[in-house]
């Protein structure tokens, strides 16, 4: 714990009870998982220091008193459309990505597992979310993109100062589950492509160096297929503004990120991979987003766990501490298992992307497994978060509720996280696809047969857990199509809580 007492303008400690914890060393759950998938534990301990500590106080000033500022215009009348963060903020996410290198492990013969932990750590949704969009980017451009797109990459990951800011902007006004209804339009001029639209949802604006961003080239096909993907610098061959950014949204959580809409008007784009494949691309960048907002809903979870712990151990009621009443115990506990069991999930499926994220369409039947383990995953962390950060405003009873302290921030914050990169409904119809289209859950029973058949203790409850899942999947393939529709998001949170 920290000593705040010493230091009398070190505020935060006065508002939250796990202020100075280092995050990593107390967390032998996540240290044990880090062993068992890759083989040894790193040494995260500056980060959890720091995530403890700094991150903790920053991103909850950032929510509460310094949000992210459009500045629409330069003092000489220019239009400029940066994003101010505060300079602490700043300062931090400058540090995940140089000092802590958050985004390089991938690049760097590291592992994708090494990327999700710090993540864990980092957890606040908004600041992860400016890391995960510009790992996303680095991701598209090391993958498809050509020489000239790929020189942005040591600036995104880290390599090379200053660094640079990627973002992922698919959403529209009238659609963002509906990506097929994409109405931006891209019209080929010589060498390079410009597009005519705009996005409704854009987080990274006003920081973004280059975003990725989807387009139905002129003349293309209707629907999700037609969709090309695109990068789009923020400033054009000219050097002048190659986007507008209309303004920033008001938001309930995620103030870290700024989260803005953004015009097209020619904006000049540069055609990433193939033009019929755009639709594949994308999906292969939400499955990094979507396995960072799995691990950043248990890291959400898990910091608001603490503060309750740590709260029981303090507050009394009726002649004994909390957390000697059996009720509290249990509540405590199941908050516990929640947590660990979601984040053994999540990097099971970490493990398998890690594993096969090389691969490029038609993909793997590995890739496909990797896939519907990240539905799952997706899915049943950003429930988890919920539950957990509810139950932790409900074990601190009043205060709780009260915006001067952290805990109802990490429940606003766990709520973004059954919403963005796609909706519970939208895992569930996606886990239908990778099922019924890629046979994707017979690689995901084969795998866990094997599992299950090297596991000595606690053979039969593990014995249990599969016999549910086959019986699961065994209902979901043998429904008609309506019916297996209405019932998939039952699918899907059933099999992520037998999974773990
Ligand atoms: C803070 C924030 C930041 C964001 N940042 C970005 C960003 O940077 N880039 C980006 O591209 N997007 C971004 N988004 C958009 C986000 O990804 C979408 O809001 C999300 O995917 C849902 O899409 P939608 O809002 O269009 O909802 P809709 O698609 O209109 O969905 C409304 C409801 O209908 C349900 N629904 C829709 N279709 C079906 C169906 N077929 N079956 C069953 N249910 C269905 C959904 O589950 C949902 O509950 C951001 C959103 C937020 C809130």
């Amino acid at each position: 714990m920290s000593n705040y007492l010493e230091n009398n303008i070190d505020v935060y400690g006065f508002l939250s009870n796990i202020y100075g914890m280092n995050v990593y060393d107390i967390d032998k759950p996540l240290q044990r998982f880090l062993q068992y998938f890759i083989g040894k534990v790193p040494s995260f301990s500056e980060l959890g220091i720091f995530a403890g500590r700094d991150l903790l106080e920053i991103t909850d000033y950032v929510d509460k008193v310094s949000r992210p500022r459009h500045i629409m215009w330069d003092i000489n009348g220019n239009r400029v459309d940066r994003v101010w963060l505060n300079p602490v903020e700043r300062w931090a996410i400058e540090k995940l990505v140089l000092d802590f290198g958050i985004n390089k492990p991938p690049y760097h013969g590291g592992s994708w597992h090494e990327h999700y932990a710090m993540g864990f750590l980092v957890s606040d949704p908004g600041l992860y979310c400016i890391i995960t969009i510009t790992i996303q980017t680095a991701y598209a451009l090391y993958k498809y993109g050509n020489d000239e797109l790929r020189r942005y990459i040591p600036r995104l990951i880290g390599d090379e100062r200053p660094i640079n800011f990627g973002a992922t902007w698919f959403t529209e006004v009238q659609g963002g589950s509906d990506l097929g209804a994409n109405a931006t339009i891209a019209k080929r001029d010589g060498d390079l492509w410009r597009l005519y639209g705009d996005k409704y949802f854009a987080s990274g604006v006003g920081l973004a160096d280059i975003a990725l961003t989807s387009a139905r080239p002129e003349g293309g096909r209707a629907g999700a297929k037609g969709l090309a993907l695109f990068a789009v610098p923020r400033l054009n061959s000219k050097g002048d503004l190659n986007f507008i950014v209309r303004r920033l949204k008001e938001k309930s959580g995620t103030n870290s990120v700024p989260t803005g809409e953004v015009e097209f008007h020619g904006t000049e784009a540069y055609l990433i991979g193939d033009l019929s494949n755009g639709i594949y691309y994308i999906m292969e960048d939400l499955m990094v987003s979507r396995l960072a907002n799995a691990i950043g809903a248990v890291g959400v979870a898990r910091k608001a766990y603490l503060e309750a712990y740590e709260y029981a151990n303090k507050r009394s009621a009726f002649g004994k501490l909390l957390i000697e009443h059996p009720l509290v115990i249990r509540d405590l506990m199941d908050m516990e298992v929640t947590i660990e069991g979601a984040t053994a999930l999540v990097f099971k499926a970490v493990n398998e992307f890690d594993k096969s994220w090389r691969d490029k369409p038609p993909y793997s039947e590995h890739y496909h497994y990797a896939r519907l383990l990240t539905h799952i995953a997706k899915n049943v962390t950003a429930d988890a978060a919920a539950y957990v950060t509810r139950l932790a405003m409900e074990l601190h009873g009043g205060i709780g509720f009260l915006s001067e302290y952290p805990i109802e921030r990490w429940h606003r914050e766990a709520l973004i996280t059954p919403i963005w990169e796609g909706t519970s409904n939208i895992q569930a119809l996606d886990m239908l696809e990778a099922m019924t289209k890629k046979n994707a859950h017979i690689a995901m029973l084969n795998d866990l047969e094997n599992i299950v058949a090297e596991i000595k203790a606690y053979h039969n409850t593990a014995e249990a857990a599969m016999n549910v899942i086959r019986s699961t999947l065994q209902t979901a393939t043998s429904l008609s199509p309506l019916e297996v529709e209405f019932r998939a998001k039952d699918i899907l949170s059933l099999l992520g809580m037998q999974l773990p």
